[in-house]
């Protein structure tokens, strides 16, 4: 059982879904981008940002629009089009794609027809070599129509927001989806080939007490889903307006947080469920399981995940690339993106070169958060090592010579002890949400 200790979690943390975070980027040189995709070599992975969504969930950070605008979402996806081209124009002989993810707001959103206007364009550009297709998906949007096209294309992953299966809290955030529609949709995924389905669940909600948290697991689990990620809800309406929509004052407090997180990984844990890092869970037969089991597990802008390429090609607005050496991110305005992208232009200006000492602390942070341990430089172990005492004095974590392993009580404190290494974070930390 984890224990609370608030004064460890008063700082605001990252997820770390890169190092630096994106909270960090600054401005680009024209040609960065473009020189980094045409150095780009062996196995790459590529992501596609669809911004719309049929209807917008008030807690919704992400870059997302309504998608009954047709006219901008028929000029958004000729901009991505031209983005396809010249990325694929870029890339040298040598580049493979083994890896492709559509993502938003919600990629069902759009008509089938355009997403298979997507895919097509994909094989007719890009070096495709056998790549693995995942999508997540709003059940709001799906239909049988969506089904057959993830059976054509070979989509064997997705992942659908559910939330909470609590009509109550459903009613609070804005996403009404009754378990009716949720079972519907778990139907069509199988029968279209889909063999890693994940669910997007999410805990310190409005109203929202263990009783419906444990409800929406069980719902979970008996539905089969293979994966499982359990989000805190972060109310941060000074940087999402949206969720003023949000009553605050229906929001469980923080130790009220704290124990619906334990909750969801002693029920998944207790259920049959690894798991994979801090607030994701897998059965055992998923790939992402297996990979923690081989120590693979690794962070990308999509989470934790178990691809290995070193090169993520992302595009459409807001989309991020990352390349060994640097973090590139699409222009975020929709507006401004389909006019330069049109053009035939790379949107990236704004960004980070990845400078050793970068690479030295993300490779810090993400052994911690995938594998729970790392071997620490000694410079970043004499600085760490003041902050690291009161998580050692706790029991949350152990230090053995250079050896910083984080133990299972220590799973909640897991972010806020990566960012100990992060040599940004003081500079931005009002940017970010509690580690729980
Ligand atoms: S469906 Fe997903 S991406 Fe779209 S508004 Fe809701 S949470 Fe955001």
């Amino acid at each position: 059982m984890w224990t609370y200790h608030p004064a460890l979690l008063a700082t605001a943390v990252p997820r770390y879904t890169s190092y630096p975070t994106a909270a960090d980027f600054g401005p680009l040189e024209a040609g960065t981008t473009e020189r980094a995709i045409a150095a780009a070599d062996g196995d790459i992975s590529l992501y596609l940002h669809i911004p719309f969504c049929e209807k917008i969930c008030y807690y919704c950070g992400c870059n997302t629009g309504a998608s009954g605008r047709r006219a901008r979402v028929e000029t958004y996806l000729a901009a991505l089009h031209q983005e396809l081209a010249t990325v694929a124009s870029l890339l040298q002989p040598g580049a493979r794609v083994r890896r492709i993810a559509f993502g938003g707001g919600s990629p069902n959103a759009i008509m089938a027809a355009e997403f298979l206007g997507l895919v097509d364009a994909l094989h007719a550009q890009f070096p495709l070599a056998a790549p693995e297709w995942s999508i997540e998906l709003d059940p709001r949007s799906l239909t049988a129509e969506w089904s057959r096209v993830i059976g054509s294309v070979g989509i064997t992953r997705a992942s659908m927001g559910v939330q909470t299966f609590a009509a109550h809290c459903q009613k609070a955030i804005g996403r009404e989806q009754s378990p009716t529609m949720i079972c519907r949709s778990v139907d069509w995924l199988r029968k279209g080939g889909v063999t890693s389905l994940n669910f997007d669940l999410m805990y310190g909600l409005p109203h929202q007490s263990e009783a419906d948290l444990e409800d929406s697991l069980e719902y979970t689990r008996k539905l089969g889903a293979d994966r499982i990620a359990v989000f805190g809800y972060a109310h941060v309406p000074h940087l999402v307006p949206r969720q003023t929509m949000i009553p605050e004052g229906a929001l469980p407090g923080a130790q009220a947080r704290f124990a619906m997180a334990a909750q969801a990984h002693a029920f998944l844990t207790g259920n049959g469920y690894d798991a994979i890092g801090f607030d994701h869970f897998a059965l055992p037969h998923d790939p992402m399981a297996r990979a923690v089991r081989g120590g693979t597990l690794r962070r990308n802008f999509q989470g934790f995940t178990d691809d290995p390429a070193e090169v993520l090609i992302g595009m459409g607005a807001s989309a991020i690339s990352g390349f060994p050496g640097l973090l590139a991110q699409n222009d975020k305005h929709t507006g401004r993106y389909r006019q330069l992208s049109g053009e035939g232009r790379l949107t990236a200006s704004h960004g980070i070169a990845r400078a050793s000492d970068d690479r030295l602390r993300g490779d810090v942070i993400e052994a911690l958060l995938c594998r729970g341990e790392a071997v620490l430089p000694p410079r970043l172990l004499a600085e760490a090592e003041a902050g690291l005492a009161p998580f050692i004095a706790h029991g949350l974590a152990r230090l053995t010579g250079d050896r910083l392993t984080i133990l299972p009580g220590g799973l909640p404190y897991a972010r806020v002890m990566a960012a100990l290494f992060d040599a940004y974070r003081q500079a931005t930390q009002h940017r970010f949400s509690s580690a729980i």
